[in-house]
């Protein structure tokens, strides 16, 4: 059979591509607003009430620190992997049972990854480590869809999120593999390379529609993962059906970093980078791999102080925008979002 090259035609859409049609409301005030959900996980049997944005699992944002400053936010935490067991232990061992849910233990699918989860087990009571991420960079791979399975088989009744992927028939996989949540995003990070070094990616909004759309027929979650840069992105990532939306660069610069600033010109600044970057495989392994090119890259983002007024102008906009739409449950807001294209194309160079 001759081979044909196929062009998918239909526009896909980025963030910066849309706004946020406003609506006819009955609401006054943005504190008639509640951005908390309720989610009950199908596969775990797990229930929980959040604010539903997690810090991402990277170095300067899944810290224990950004946990401390969100948790009583009710917001979420994917811890990054590189913190010592004995840390670990004394982090989770300090959670309520209630607090629990709020912080994902994040691992990758090496052999090291199951032996690192298997180690901490061994010391922490099992009911503090409630939520799971198993985080890779391509979410396609068979290895990876057997790995959720046999992770689901292991522990039936704790929040597994896993990913990334970015098309509905693999978020149809891994539902059925048993994953809660499926991370949606392959590209659109702020300091991520990927589209650049492979030309593989997904315009993250359109990414989020599909995959929620695929996802919410069969009774699962999604994270938007990826790509937001001011509060707007977080209110269009929820607007399009996102059910969690993870945040790294938003985050990054702050105190809750667990990184000392450093003094440039007279400002001080914190150094933000992909997980895939130079500088985290130098920090993490002291070498890069000889097969793999670096994926991410890193930038000097000004120092913030604490992540308090951050935290403030990310959930007030997404109040706002609630107004803006009349939703006065986030739950209502995709379907009070309509989106309104604002620009022709694409720009060339997928940014
Ligand atoms: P941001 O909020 O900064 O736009 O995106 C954060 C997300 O970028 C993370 O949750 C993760 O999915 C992705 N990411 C982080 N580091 C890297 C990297 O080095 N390479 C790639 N491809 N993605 C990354």
């Amino acid at each position: 059979m001759r081979y044909v090259m196929r062009i998918e035609n239909e526009i896909k859409l980025d963030y910066k591509d849309v706004l946020i049609r406003p609506k006819r409301s009955t609401l006054t005030s943005r504190s008639e607003v509640d951005i908390t959900r309720a989610f009950s996980f199908k596969d775990s049997g797990q229930t929980i009430t959040s604010v539903p944005i997690i810090a991402a699992n990277m170095d300067g944002v899944g810290t224990i620190a950004m946990a401390r400053a969100f948790l009583p936010h009710k917001m979420l935490v994917a811890l990054h992997k590189h913190y010592e067991l004995k840390v670990l232990k004394k982090f989770f061992e300090s959670l309520t049972h209630e607090q629990a849910p709020y912080v994902f233990y994040t691992m990758g699918i090496k052999d090291t990854d199951v032996e690192r989860l298997t180690a901490l087990l061994k010391i922490v009571d099992e009911k503090k480590i409630a939520g799971i991420c198993i985080d890779v960079a391509n979410g396609y791979t068979e290895r990876f869809v057997e790995f959720a399975k046999r992770m689901r088989d292991r522990f039936p009744s704790k929040i597994l999120m896993a990913g990334n992927v970015v098309t509905g028939e693999i978020v149809e996989e891994l539902a059925l593999a048993g994953i809660d949540i499926i991370k949606v995003g392959i590209g659109p990070g702020s300091v991520c390379t990927t589209r650049k070094m492979t030309g593989v990616g997904y315009p993250q909004l359109s990414a989020v529609i599909e995959c929620a759309d695929a996802a919410h027929g069969i009774g699962v979650r999604i994270c938007a993962d990826g790509g937001c840069q001011v509060p707007g992105d977080v209110a269009k990532a929820f607007g399009a059906g996102g059910d969690f939306v993870m945040i790294g660069s938003m985050l990054s610069g702050h105190t809750e970093s667990e990184m000392k600033p450093f003094q440039k010109g007279g400002e001080k600044y914190i150094t933000y980078y992909g997980s895939s970057s130079e500088d985290a495989m130098l920090k993490h392994s002291g070498k890069i791999p000889h097969y793999r090119a670096s994926e991410g890259k890193s930038v000097e983002v000004p120092y913030k102080g604490s992540v308090e007024r951050t935290l403030q102008e990310i959930l007030g906009g997404l109040r706002s925008a609630c107004t803006y739409v009349g939703a006065q449950h986030l739950k209502e807001l995709p379907k009070r979002t309509t989106f309104i294209r604002v620009t022709q194309q694409l720009n060339p160079r997928y940014q």
